[in-house]
């Protein structure tokens, strides 16, 4: 049985003392949940020391939005893995389209950062995800089997065991356009069929691959309900508590 996720990606919004009270909402409200989905937030980087108390000892946790190329040293303003182990983080989301399109961030900078989070013990949330141009000229298929094979193909099959997949086709990410089930179902049998060429069946069968873009409690039931969506990273809905666990609610 794969494991059924729905993370919050907090991009750059709340204050501390905000953060600190969503998180503690999170987790009140997370009691609700069955036993065999994980909730997970990513709070900025500010604010994972005290978001970190706040989850202690609850089934919520803790991710950072990325991380630093390089292990220590001259990299003014970048935050390094050990330091996110340090502050409890268990995850990093790493490629968010955000990052691709502001950041530069490339394919062979996001094999740096796997190799750093995964060697660091933290487990990555890979996002991959066509632009809307690619989406209109039919290249989804090609662009998201590049960011695949050009980032986990570097890596083991052992190594898949620690790593997530989001999908997220950027046309939907904050837009309020969500993919279609059929869309989203068809590109995340996709990546799963990109995963067990490489790396076999059962690593195939095991990989979380979560739906990202405009989720909502609205229709995350539907996309859930997909063989091979396996839950959601979610960036606006993820603000509100009680939204946040509504999705969480729709397996
Ligand atoms: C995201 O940024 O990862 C995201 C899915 O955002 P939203 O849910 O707001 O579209």
């Amino acid at each position: 049985m794969r494991k059924l996720i729905v993370a919050g990606n907090w991009k750059m919004n709340t204050t501390v003392p905000e953060g600190v009270e969503l998180a503690k909402a999170v987790v009140e409200k997370s009691a609700e949940l069955p036993a065999n989905v994980s909730l997970i937030i990513a709070p900025p980087f500010t604010h994972l020391c005290p978001v970190a108390e706040v989850l202690k000892g609850s089934k919520v946790a803790l991710s950072a939005q990325n991380c630093a190329d390089q292990t220590k040293g001259a990299y003014t303003g970048e935050v390094a893995v050990d330091m996110l182990k340090s502050v409890c983080c268990e995850y990093t989301i790493l490629g968010h389209s955000e990052r691709r399109q502001y950041y530069g961030e490339t394919d062979a900078k996001l094999v740096e950062k796997v190799k750093l989070a995964l060697a660091a013990g933290l487990k990555v949330i890979l996002c991959v995800g066509e632009n809307i141009d690619q989406r209109n000229k039919g290249e989804h298929f090609q662009v998201v089997r590049e960011q695949v094979e050009n980032v986990l193909f570097k890596f083991t099959a052992e190594d898949m065991a620690n790593v997530v997949i989001a999908y997220e086709p950027v046309w939907a990410i904050g837009t309020g356009v969500t993919a279609t089930s059929e869309q989203a179902e068809e590109i995340h049998c996709f990546i799963r069929s990109i995963i067990k060429e490489k790396f076999g069946s059962q690593v195939a069968d095991d990989m979380t691959i979560l739906y990202g873009g405009s989720c909502k409690p609205s229709n995350a039931k539907e996309l859930f309900a997909c063989p091979d969506i396996d839950g959601g990273l979610i960036g606006g809905a993820a603000l509100k508590a009680d939204d946040f666990i509504k999705i969480a609610l729709s397996f």
